[in-house]
């Protein structure tokens, strides 16, 4: 057993719970347990809302954005110089290659400056004159945030909910998933150091139920939710029912449009990296490639290629480029989609089962699937493990409107050595993110999905934004005089003028 945390961390203490219940966390590389986390109950729920509603009205309230900036910067320092083993605890919780898979350095970068960027973007009190008028609109945080987080994002995810959150000035209830139970408790270790105000951050690891109890809590004034779009769905009626504010980052079924004149290999190359990041348990793996017919045949075989080519194994080995899925169950449900896709008609050209050289461990093989079409369940679907479905189309009309046939609409990317055209056929993408020969979420620019796959954004100044409630206070002309010779303009003033 290489981790213990049997302290919950509510109101800026850790809290022995209620119940004595352990969330096991089994190593997706070994199958065993690696470690025990005390599983939060509903008094939990109740102390932590508590706190956070003692917060909402504390010393954060009257912190300017640099003091907030100065306390995430220490988090952020502390979590640095622990980086060597939270990136080993991440590895053994998902097992993501701690060569490629872990990311922390660019999570500790969107905690230094990208989240930092984006909130400076946003004015907290702006002079609005008009025809009609002068107003000041002035933001203020919403307030009590219930932060549900999936496994597949672990830390980052955990990351990417709460510093947009704090800096604009909203306590955090986080409930991250059972299987990435123990990261959550370093971000606590490392705000507990940096000084965070008590009740501003608290974690209660557990299952649905501490999840619908946040979400019906009367504290809670907004429910940001990363996870399957079932889930994201049943979550939306209960706050929706509550009037509570909701920002949901669900599922998606995303596709690569390849066009006639992308370069074979770093098209295959860029997707097939992707694709199988995380064992194709990333959101916004490419995992439908639409190649135009007369190229078919050549990209089918560079895909095999490709993915013939990926190391699979121990995911704590530096050469390993792909590790295991995260359970059981989501290895049974990839073999699901498999004999699904071949009972379809579609053809296995690469992979299909488990690697028999690894008995031990949720592995299963790179997959290539050819002759896909887009009405097949393998290409409608999310499943969320290491599977390529090819599906090939005639003339760039045909590729869009298959793309768009989707009831996802995460994101996507066009590969081609026409950047115009790229971006002529990405605007007609209904996704929320579209790369031109590249792929995944950037700090600078919302990142929310359509359709299934979700409401509202995250990152970005946009992501801030739903985090704040705008007010507007209508003022007499002679008032906006005043304030604007007093160089009131669109800038910011901290959250109190
Ligand atoms: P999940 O929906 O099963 O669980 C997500 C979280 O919700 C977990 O913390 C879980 O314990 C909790 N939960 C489950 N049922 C609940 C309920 N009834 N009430 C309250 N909380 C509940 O998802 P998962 O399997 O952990 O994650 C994988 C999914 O997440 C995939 O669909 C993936 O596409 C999606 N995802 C989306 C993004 C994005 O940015 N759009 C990013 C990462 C993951």
């Amino acid at each position: 057993m290489l981790y213990k945390r049997d302290t919950l961390y509510i109101d800026g203490e850790w809290v022995s719970p209620v119940t004595e219940n352990l969330i096991e966390i089994i190593s997706p590389a070994t199958e065993t347990v690696i470690g025990t986390v005390a599983a939060a109950g509903l008094p939990e729920v109740e102390l932590a809302a508590a706190a956070a509603q003692r917060a909402m009205v504390g010393e954060w309230k009257d912190f300017d954005i640099k003091q907030r900036m100065e306390v995430i910067t220490r988090a952020a320092d502390q979590i640095e110089e622990l980086s060597r083993e939270i990136s080993q605890l991440l590895t053994w919780e998902m097992g993501a290659p701690i060569g490629s898979g872990n990311n922390l350095h660019a999570v500790l970068d969107r905690m230094r400056f990208g989240f930092f960027e984006a909130a400076t973007q946003v004015p907290f009190c702006e002079l609005r004159r008009t025809r009609e008028g002068a107003a000041l609109v002035k933001q203020f945080p919403v307030g009590v945030v219930a932060a549900i987080t999936p496994w597949n994002t672990a830390f980052g995810g955990v990351v990417l909910k709460t510093i947009p959150a704090l800096l604009a000035g909203c306590p955090v209830i986080l409930k991250p998933s059972p299987q990435t139970a123990i990261d959550p408790f370093y971000l606590a270790d490392a705000f507990d150091a940096a000084g965070l105000p008590r009740g501003m951050f608290n974690v209660l690891p557990g299952g649905a139920d501490v999840g619908e109890a946040l979400v019906t809590h009367p504290v809670v004034n907004m429910v940001t939710f990363t996870g399957s779009s079932h889930v994201g769905g049943i979550l939306a009626a209960v706050a929706g029912g509550k009037m509570k504010k909701v920002v949901l980052e669900c599922g998606g079924k995303s596709a690569a449009l390849v066009l006639a004149d992308a370069p074979l290999d770093s098209t295959v190359a860029t997707i097939s990296s992707t694709n199988f990041l995380y064992s194709g348990q990333y959101c916004r793996s490419l995992s439908r490639v639409l190649v135009p017919q007369e190229r078919y045949g050549e990209f089918v075989d560079a895909f095999v290629t490709a993915a013939e080519g990926i190391i699979v194994g121990d995911p704590m080995d530096e050469r390993t480029i792909m590790g295991p899925l995260v359970n059981e169950a989501q290895r049974s449900k990839t073999e699901k989609f498999v004999k699904l896709g071949l009972q379809e008609g579609a053809r296995v050209v690469c992979g299909g089962a488990r690697p028999g050289a690894l008995p031990t461990g949720f592995y299963f093989e790179p997959t290539v699937f050819a002759d896909v079409t887009s009405s097949m369940r393998i290409a409608r679907e999310e499943i969320f493990g290491p599977v390529i479905s090819i599906i090939s189309y005639d003339g760039v009309e045909d590729g869009i409107q298959q793309v768009n046939d989707s009831g996802y609409g995460l994101a996507g990317a066009v590969f081609t050595d026409d950047y115009a055209a790229g971006v002529e056929a990405a605007s007609r993408i209904e996704a929320g993110l579209i790369g031109i020969n590249t792929q995944g979420a950037k700090e600078f620019v919302p990142c929310g999905g359509l359709k299934l796959s979700g409401i509202g954004d995250e990152h970005g100044p946009e992501g801030f934004r739903e985090f704040l409630q705008p007010k507007s206070i209508l003022i007499p002309d002679s008032l906006a005089d005043e304030y604007e010779s007093d160089g009131l303009h669109s800038s910011w003033v901290g959250p109190e003028l």
